[in-house]
């Protein structure tokens, strides 16, 4: 058993311990207060039960049935649990405004404050030591846990600081502690059940998803991502993106950055499936024609200057070939400026073979002057 694990153990045992002496002793004593810090605690107790059905249940592989896998049985779970403890929060408050209604004044039990205190001070143990491995472990989730437990240890103490008040006669002390627990927990519940229903619907993860796009942005090959969302759970993702690649990329690229796109499981492993769709795409949106600076047709990737037509709008626009006496890399360099620029063809005269299969391995089409009718391309201006 690793030490995280230990944790969880002692801090549940703690838990459902003082979810029973709470719960008894305020039932006994008469303090509501007492019975909402009892509730405080077994809400804690279904939380690290929801993790363990979260980590059992939801973590099975996707079978037949299930080929998206079983992550939403957790949601399923935290909806009911959310469900349980909005009720439950909802009869402490109701409990606490006919006492203070009636005027019902509770006892001083000096068992009760016993009992409280006991619990303040377990909390702030818990807190220490899972503050204390957190550290050590470098998990920020038990750290944050051992900031969950000092709540814990001020809902425990306003408990104290309520029967205190009891004892010196404010006997609304008591209820009015207990509403305040109960709002506590209120908003507890309605954030797993928020949590819960995000999942459900598979709203996306916004950050998530703009991680994604930005790394597949950058596989070379891809005329353009149309399309990412990233659905499920921060331990079970499902991934979908959608790409357009050029016809000119061929088969075995388009493998490759296939085999690339499915290697984003092993940067980010809470991926259990992705789902891409590839559009092969033959348009040609933008034309490329390597010029000099007075626009006169250069036909190779020495033109310091490359005149860009947008097929479309029939507009057109010079951009600097910063690469053209490049000594090393150039062919690559170009390829990836006019890329770019949205480029899907370039008409040139001669070509280095190595210049081509850059061209080529960017998606764009180079066509020969001679096979490409450049009447069709105004060259001095629209
Ligand atoms: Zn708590």
């Amino acid at each position: 058993m690793d030490e995280a694990e230990r944790v969880g153990r002692v801090s549940v045992t703690a838990n459902v311990f003082l979810t029973l002496i709470k719960g008894i002793t305020g039932i006994s004593a008469g303090s509501t207060a007492l019975i909402a810090d009892a509730l405080h605690s077994l809400v804690d107790v279904l939380g690290s039960a929801l993790v363990w059905i979260g980590i059992r249940i939801a973590q099975k592989p996707p079978d037949e049935a299930h080929p998206y896998g079983h992550f939403k049985a957790e949601s399923l779970a935290e909806l009911g649990v959310g469900l349980i403890i909005i009720l439950t929060s909802i009869s402490i408050v109701v409990d606490a405004v006919n006492s203070l209604i009636s005027g019902e004044k509770p006892k001083f039990e000096l068992y009760a404050l016993a009992v409280a205190i006991i619990s303040a001070l377990s909390n702030e143990v818990l807190a220490r030591y899972k503050i204390a491995v957190g550290m050590r472990t470098k998990s920020s989730s038990l750290i944050a846990e051992g900031k969950h437990s000092r709540t814990d240890v001020i809902s425990s103490l306003s408990v104290v600081l309520g029967l205190i008040l009891v004892y010196f006669g404010y006997w609304w002390a008591d209820a009015v502690v207990a509403i305040a627990i109960s709002v506590i927990i209120l908003q507890m519940g309605g954030e797993i059940i928020k949590n819960a229903i995000d999942v459900l619907m598979d709203r996306v993860d916004e950050e998530f998803s703009m991680r994604i796009r930005r790394i597949i942005e950058g596989i070379e090959g891809i005329k353009s991502v149309d399309f990412v969302a990233v659905r499920g759970t921060w331990r079970s993702r499902i991934v979908e993106v959608h790409i357009t690649v050029s016809s000119e990329v061929g088969t075995e690229r388009i493998n490759e950055i296939m085999e690339k796109i499915e290697r984003l499981k092993d940067s980010f492993p809470e991926i259990i499936r992705i789902i891409p769709v590839v559009r092969v795409s033959r348009e040609i949106r933008r034309i490329a024609v390597p010029v000099d600076e007075n626009d006169n047709y250069v036909g190779d990737l020495n033109a310091k200057f490359f005149k860009v037509i947008d097929v479309k709008s029939g507009k057109c626009w010079k951009i600097r070939n910063e690469f053209w006496n490049a000594q090393k890399m150039k062919g690559y360099l170009i390829a990836e400026l006019l890329s770019k620029n949205g480029v899907d063809l370039i008409v040139v005269k001669r070509i280095g073979e190595g210049a081509k299969n850059h061209l080529k391995g960017k998606g764009i089409i180079v066509k020969f002057a001679e096979e490409f009718d450049l009447k069709d391309v105004r060259l001095n201006g629209t």
